[in-house]
């Protein structure tokens, strides 16, 4: 039960907050109705731990794209355990992805990859977000030009079907620096992928889709690994359009 109006929520208040106090803040007030999600990437479970160490009841979500890696269904179930929380799983339905495969063929990743997006992360998030009334994310300002731009630590944010929800990035203004030093501190679990280097040197900067996100040097930039065949632009799925939004 919500204890907290949505309507009296005053972000200038909230934007003072440290990370630890904004996740008091929603699970507390919007109990049930506020929820981390998380692709697995190491800012969101940095954002697990620090709730699990504030001591509320919290939910986690994961939108599943059912194209990901091993080692990142591997990390969930190792943060399952860890946590004692079961993480709850939005895929996409079984029906769309028939119909995308009509249209684009087996591997649309390559002729669509908006669709395939839209598919796979963008009808899950929207069937995820449709249970809360509080949606925070791990986006970071650094992870590319465009979220730098536009994204704020609290904001508000319009699901597809009209609804204000508030949108909280409590670890934006974190570095890479801050997330490694947190998890090595912390003893916090993190996909495995992270610590392959092939042996070009190349890493993984950013992990997801296995036929969308390759290994590169991590000089060449955070997003160059995403959709290697695409040239410049956002380089975006869609999920935090406006970089607060969704
Ligand atoms: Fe499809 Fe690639 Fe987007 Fe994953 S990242 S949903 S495989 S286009």
């Amino acid at each position: 039960m919500t204890t907290h109006p949505l309507e009296e929520t005053n972000l200038e208040d909230l934007q003072q907050l440290d990370p630890s106090d904004l996740l008091g803040y929603a699970f507390e007030n919007y109990p049930g109705r506020a929820a981390i999600g998380t692709s697995g990437q190491k800012t969101g479970v940095v954002i697990i731990d620090l709730a699990a160490r504030r001591g509320v009841d919290f939910r986690v979500f994961f939108v599943d794209t059912e194209k990901n890696h091993p080692e990142t269904y591997e990390l969930f179930d190792r943060i399952e355990r860890r946590y004692g929380i079961e993480v709850e799983r939005f895929g996409p339905r079984p029906e769309d992805v028939e119909a995308l495969q009509k249209q684009f063929g087996s591997k649309p990743w390559f002729f669509s990859r908006q669709s395939c997006c839209h598919v796979r992360k963008v009808l899950p998030l929207q069937r995820a977000l449709q249970t809360l009334d509080v949606w925070i994310s791990g986006l970071r300002s650094d992870q590319s030009e465009h979220r730098d731009e536009n994204a704020r630590t609290v904001s508000w944010s319009t699901t597809h079907d009209g609804r204000k929800i508030l949108k909280i990035n409590p670890l934006l203004g974190w570095t890479d620096e801050d997330i490694d030093r947190y998890i090595r501190q912390n003893d916090v679990p993190y996909n495995k992928l992270y610590d392959y280097v092939s042996p070009y040197g190349e890493t993984y900067q950013v992990i997801g889709c296995v036929p969308c996100h390759i290994p590169t040097k991590p000089e060449w930039g955070k997003r160059m690994g995403k959709w290697p065949w695409e040239q410049g632009g956002k380089k975006e799925c869609g999920l935090h359009d406006q970089g607060s939004g969704i």
